[in-house]
């Protein structure tokens, strides 16, 4: 036998070095949360006073219901997480195993503040969390959920800026307002933006913004379509969005479509007809959808906004509407042979919030369901 082949007791060690070391090459921070979170996890410990899981009916898509907080999840799956319930050893792991980005739900860098939003009076200090974070290069995207006289006015200034200051670590931030269904029962009472309230939170950050463009080149803050629809102002050019940076969290959406829309009607040849169909949404992009419709010379497109009866008609939810909501909206009437759905309307790819499909709501109306992107897919499937 080999003398190098003997299984003594120093070759064994080496190996067993060697196992630790090529598995510490070969496992990534992505390997590692994946195992940790199959093993641990954790629970969300937190009370948020705006926890859409909370308030939502029975029937829902199931991911929905989902209360995740976990840092290994918001890691793998880049969801907002709070980070309120870290440990001085969770940051330290995560810095070691090099961790790229995170997206952080603050909602106020004041932390009696943010400990009641979040429900949870020993949360820890969010800009601690930042600071450590960002110290490794790690950058972040920021998270403010806006509850009416909770988090706005003074406090909403000094939490962006306070972001600020982490620049460019933390990339941008995003204000929404949160989400008020009708199912809210026995939960802190949310007061709804009205108009007045949503113009003063735009002037708010609006001022921010032109201010941070001088200072450090990008907007910095952006507001998702709701606030804009609930102060009745137009939705911005698409050039104030820079590249689109937060467009899953449904911040410029309205922008993106027209964007694309008219560039694509630059270049297309239109048809002398189109087959008659109806594009789907929720209010806060139904005046876009008619203004785009009134650019094609057509009589056979129309549009359709479906109120939110499954959750409640707040703008805040408007466009998430439920299948049996579109159902009730369009049957009996003359809709045509295509219904279109923008893509940011729907769940898991297919799903309506209620949990029906494209294929059992097209089944129902007796149409082809159609779902489109972006403008340009939009256009397409408008002249089809
Ligand atoms: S962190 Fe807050 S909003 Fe998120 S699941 Fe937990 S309680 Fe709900």
């Amino acid at each position: 036998m080999d003398v190098d082949n003997v299984p003594n007791k120093q070759n064994m060690q080496n190996n067993m070095q060697n196992q630790v070391i090529f598995s510490s090459v070969i496992k990534t921070w992505r390997d590692v949360f994946a195992e940790e979170l199959g093993e641990t996890p954790r629970l969300c410990k937190n009370r948020c006073i705006n926890c859409l899981p909370e308030q939502l009916p029975k029937g829902c898509v199931a991911s929905l219901y989902h209360k995740n907080d976990d840092f290994r999840h918001g890691a793998l799956y880049g969801n907002y997480i709070t980070f309120a319930n870290v440990t001085h050893d969770d940051i330290e792991h995560i810095r070691e195993l090099g961790v790229p980005h995170y997206n952080i739900a603050v909602h106020s860098t004041e932390t009696v503040v943010r400990r009641r939003i979040l429900g949870n009076p020993n949360a820890r200090d969010v800009m601690n969390v930042i600071k450590r974070l960002t110290d490794s290069d790690i950058t972040i995207n920021a998270a403010i959920d806006l509850c009416r006289g909770v988090n706005d006015r003074a406090g909403l200034e000094k939490t962006i800026l306070d972001l600020k200051e982490y620049f460019p670590n933390v990339q941008g931030v995003i204000v929404r307002p949160v989400a008020i269904t009708k199912h809210r029962k026995g939960l802190h009472c949310l007061q709804r933006y009205d108009v007045a309230s949503a113009k003063a939170v735009l002037a708010q950050v609006i001022k921010l913004q032109r201010r941070f463009l001088e200072e450090i080149g990008t907007r910095f803050v952006f507001v998702t379509d709701e606030l804009y629809y609930m102060a009745q102002m137009p939705f911005p050019r698409a050039a104030h969005y820079e590249k689109f940076p937060y467009i899953i969290e449904h911040v410029g959406v309205a922008a993106k479509v027209i964007k694309e829309f008219e560039a694509a009607l630059k270049e297309i040849s239109l048809p002398q007809e189109a087959v008659r169909k109806t594009i789907i949404s929720g209010a806060v992009h139904g005046r876009m959808m008619e203004q785009l419709i009134e650019k094609l010379p057509y009589d056979t497109v129309d549009s359709w906004v479906i109120e939110n009866k499954f959750l409640g008609s707040d703008a805040s939810v408007a466009e998430v509407f439920a299948g049996q909501d579109v159902i009730d909206t369009l049957a009996g009437r003359d809709i045509g042979e295509l219904l279109l759905v923008h893509r940011h309307n729907l769940f898991d790819g297919d799903m309506f919030v209620d949990g029906l499909t494209l294929e059992e709501v097209a089944k129902e109306l007796g149409v082809q369901v159609k779902v489109f992107d972006g403008g340009s897919e939009l256009l397409e499937r408008m002249l089809w």
